[in-house]
């Protein structure tokens, strides 16, 4: 039994108002990693080696915030995080800060293939990555238009005179179109799980910041039992070890579903709301989230489905 979750990010507030002009770009680009992978999957492709390609997949897509696409920082500048888990042996690799690779996923599996250490960050990663043949590029062409006018707007509401948090929060969290954080988790034809995270992060945000999704535990998390992704407001995340309590409750005996729905309302309290993807090693997949929309997908048994709102649907 082989089988593959995916996600595109979380985010939003209030009821899903259906799908924007953008996304059917976004469910194709999803729907060919699933078709692409699940098939890697059957043909005996490890779930290390399947998540690392699903998730370079969509950094590839620039209406995904990671890789090529991802949001723009405080200043205008990009800088990317990433991380890499293998259930079976707890090898994992993370990339922190990366600002002039294409893929931050491969760089980060370059890391735990490595062996040692387990985090690299900021130029040093960068370094260490094109060195081993991940593809250099530049801020300009990981920065698309979409983004730069995102930017623009976080800019000019947090200059009006008298805007608070509240209303930076506002903007962030209202703006459906800025999500995009992706990940991936996987099982493989011998029983063995992986999980995998990348992110520009989130729009303005200040230079040095680290997310969740970089760091093993939050973000990331694969054992032997189960294998999970977050998305959503990383500092929540990162305080909650969000992708291991998941973890800590499915051993404990909580089904894979209620694992997840338990952290995320663990998470939820401290400014956190996002969701999750998470396998487990009988193939049991859960997506839930608890934000307006996330951008998610799934390959069980050659059947893709995939979704944005409330509902999945088959292709
Ligand atoms: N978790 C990511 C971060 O905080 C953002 C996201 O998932 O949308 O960097």
């Amino acid at each position: 039994m082989v089988a593959l979750a995916i996600h595109g990010g979380a985010g939003g507030d209030g009821p899903w108002k259906g799908p924007t002009d953008l996304d059917p770009d976004r469910i194709a680009c999803m729907y060919g990693v699933l078709s692409r992978v699940g098939s890697l999957l059957e043909s005996g492709v490890t779930a290390l080696e399947a998540v690392t390609i699903a998730v370079e997949m969509l950094e590839d897509e620039p209406l995904f915030n990671a890789g090529r696409g991802s949001v723009l920082t405080e200043d205008g500048g990009i800088t990317m995080d990433a991380s890499i888990m293998n259930g079976s042996d707890y090898s994992a690799g993370s990339v922190v800060n990366v600002t002039r690779i294409r893929s931050p996923i491969r760089a980060a599996r370059l890391v735990l293939d490595n062996g040692w250490p387990v985090m690299m960050n900021g130029d040093a990663a960068d370094a260490f990555a094109v060195e081993r043949g991940v593809e250099q590029v530049t801020q300009e062409w990981l920065r698309t238009s979409l983004r730069k006018a995102q930017w623009q707007k976080w800019k000019d509401s947090k200059a009006k005179p008298g805007s608070t948090d509240e209303d930076d929060k506002a903007v962030l969290d209202h703006d459906t179109e800025q999500m995009g954080t992706v990940g991936a988790v996987a099982i493989d034809y011998l029983g063995n799980l992986a999980a995998a995270t990348s992110t520009g992060g989130m729009t303005g945000k200040p230079n040095g910041r680290i997310g969740d999704a970089p760091i093993i535990g939050a973000g990331t998390w694969a054992d032997n039992k189960v294998a999970v992704s977050c998305t959503g407001v990383g500092e929540a995340f990162i305080r909650t070890c969000a992708a291991h309590e998941v973890a800590a409750r499915f051993k404990a005996g909580e089904s894979i579903s209620s694992a997840c729905n338990n952290m995320l309302d663990m998470v939820a309290p401290l400014g956190g709301r996002g969701g999750v993807i998470a396998i487990d090693a009988e193939g049991k997949i859960a997506i839930p989230f608890q934000t307006m929309l996330m951008y998610r997908g799934t390959w069980e048994d050659g059947v893709i489905k995939t979704g944005i709102g409330p509902d999945l649907f088959s292709h």
